[in-house]
């Protein structure tokens, strides 16, 4: 079994003590990871600090990311394989996990050079005529990232790419869960030349580690994907410093009276159970027209039939394990609660530990768990509407924002989705679940605080420092 310490100052280091990573589909261990201490932390801290000390020229950053991009072309197999087994996710999602990868490399190396301040219209101030002013955008240093465990490599990537491409060291914390890709990333990193001290990996549990890093003084700047309960702890114990935060959603998709059905569908079954439903942005409530109801209805149960369940490393399979026992029994949980309280199941199939297949509801209600919060397990529930303002206040009660999808034929009924719905990204004729790496991409409400998309986070990354010149 691969046993791996931590990445620190350009080099793998030993840990002193270890916990075990499983393989999520066949519930046996993969590798052994480290448990980081507290001197592990402050090495890393030191490091990242010290690399903040030494320049890192914009060419260079840029130059770096690029072979990045490359390596990972490379080595593209063996980092799917790796996100397939720690994380259980399908080969063919992994696959193109790991592609997108490459694409959010190479936009932070493109906005690595096109990073820029602005000219102040300081003239236009009385008196002000000698003057000219201008911002510079300058990196915050070390900064924590700390990511989740379904994307262990695009979303880590879009942390670590924008901020190097910023000129902020990283301290990275992957999830416990699937910290090997990291681990492996960080080692890609190094190999393309990223200076040693610019990207420090420590694994580990979330409150221990995690809550010594937020509140560390050295750390300048927090960003953090995952759940809003965590979100929340971080944001609390961070005080000061700037934190964004990438959260959870109960993503709605409407389908309107005009809508093709059977891309609807299809698409709507892909991102409801894909990955057994846990991703950020999956399809969790559908409001569809009532004209529509019966036929959308039976094309939903029918391409939600048509997924296949089983070994993620198979590349006919769609849905594979969910991470862990805890998760599976929460979803089962929610989903007899809904049951008791009325829902009717459409589709099911039965349980094996961490094996949930898709779960279909309809007759469910805004009160119930599966509707109300996130359930980031294969399950949706259906509802009709009769106005299409009805379906848009019923998706706008939600604690989340970050993303919609509407299916329509109709622009007007498009834009109007697009302005109503009170979320950081509406999708026409797609599902909520859509994200290209070079947009904007986050939420409001409960879904978190900021931007990502490379060249939105090196925004986010960097403050602006003012120059005023006295002619
Ligand atoms: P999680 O919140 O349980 O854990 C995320 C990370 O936080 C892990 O690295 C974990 O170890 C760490 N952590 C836990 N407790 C901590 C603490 N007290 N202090 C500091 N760090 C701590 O999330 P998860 O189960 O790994 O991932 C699923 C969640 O992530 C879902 O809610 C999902 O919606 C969200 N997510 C959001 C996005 C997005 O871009 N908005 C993308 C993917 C996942």
């Amino acid at each position: 079994m691969d046993r791996y310490g931590f990445f620190i100052n350009g080099e793998e280091t030993t840990a002193h003590r270890h916990y075990v990573v499983q393989h999520k589909y066949r519930q046996e261990p993969l590798a052994e990871v480290g448990e980081a201490s507290a001197d592990d932390l402050n090495y890393a801290l030191e490091s990242a600090i010290r690399a903040f000390e030494t320049s890192w020229a914009v060419f260079d950053r840029y130059r770096v990311l690029e072979n990045a991009a490359e390596l990972l072309g490379q080595q593209a197999e063996d980092f799917a394989r790796t996100i397939a087994q720690e994380a259980g996710k399908p080969i063919k999602d992994a696959r193109v996990e790991v592609a997108r990868g490459q694409q959010t490399l190479r936009y932070s190396a493109l906005a690595a050079r096109t990073l820029k301040g602005s000219e102040i219209p300081i003239g236009g101030n009385p008196g002000a005529e000698n003057r000219l002013a201008f911002t510079i955008r300058k990196p915050y240093g070390v900064t924590l990232a700390i990511t989740p465990f379904n994307f262990p490599l695009n979303l880590v990537l879009h942390k670590v790419g924008p901020a190097l491409a910023a000129g902020n060291p990283v301290v990275l914390k992957p999830a416990p869960a699937a910290p090997i890709t990291s681990l492996k990333l960080a080692r890609l990193l190094n190999q393309a030349g990223v200076p040693k001290g610019w990207i420090n990996v420590v694994t580990g549990q979330g409150p221990e580690i995690g809550e010594q890093l937020v509140k560390d003084a050295r750390v300048k700047l927090i960003t953090f994907t995952g759940s809003a309960a965590v979100g929340q702890i971080i944001r609390a114990q961070a005080a000061l410093k700037p934190v964004l935060l990438e959260l959870g959603n109960n993503s709605a998709n409407i389908v309107h009276e005009d809508a093709d059905l059977d891309l609807a569908a299809r698409t709507l079954a892909a991102r409801a159970y894909g990955y057994a439903g846990q991703v950020c942005i999956a399809v969790q409530r559908i409001y569809v027209h009532h004209k529509i109801w019966e036929p959308f209805r039976d094309a939903m149960v029918q391409a939600t039939n048509d997924l296949v369940v089983g070994n993620p490393e198979d590349p006919a399979t769609d849905v594979g394990p969910m991470i862990n026992e805890a998760a599976a029994d929460r979803a089962d949980l929610w989903y007899r609660e809904a049951v008791a309280a009325g829902a009717k199941t459409l589709v099911q199939g039965s349980r094996q530990g961490v094996m949930v297949p898709p779960i279909l509801l309809e007759h469910v209600a805004p009160s119930m768990r599966v509707m109300s919060e996130e359930v980031f397990a294969p399950l949706a529930g259906l509802v009709p509407y009769e106005d299409v303002n009805q379906a848009f206040n019923w998706a706008n009660q939600s604690r989340y924002g970050l993303q919609a999808g509407i299916f329509t034929q109709n622009l007007k009924v498009a834009m109007q989705a697009a302005r109503q719905l009170q979320v950081g990204g509406v999708m026409v004729n797609d599902s909520s679940s859509y994200r290209a790496d070079n947009m904007p991409y986050g939420g409001i409400k409960d879904s978190g605080i900021g931007r990502e998309g490379p060249e939105f986070a090196v925004e986010e990354m960097t403050y602006p420092t003012v120059i005023v010149l006295n002619l």
